[in-house]
């Protein structure tokens, strides 16, 4: 999998195939969070992210499930969601 920067997940997320949608956070303002502060948000092309999910197809038999990273990955089109 191809990741850009530090990626973060829940813990119940620990098993989950993590693809990143978005890059940082669209807000990235709480002072209390440090997550994203080295990026700066975008959302990646639609093409990389499938070709990552084709690069997780030939590396793994089974996936129960798919975190999408990074921060406010739901920003993204619901056409692109559901591709
Ligand atoms: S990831 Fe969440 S907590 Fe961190 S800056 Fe963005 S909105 Fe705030």
């Amino acid at each position: 999998m191809r990741y850009e920067g530090r990626v973060f997940r829940p813990p119940s997320e620990a098993y989950s195939l993590i693809v990143q949608v978005t890059v940082g956070c669209s807000h990235n303002k709480c002072t209390f969070c440090d997550m994203y502060k080295e990026k700066r948000f975008h959302l990646r092309k639609l093409e990389d992210v499938l070709e990552d999910f084709n690069i997780a197809r030939r590396q793994y038999r089974y996936i129960e499930r798919v975190f999408l990273a990074d921060g406010d990955a739901l920003i993204r089109k619901t056409e692109d969601l559901a591709a």
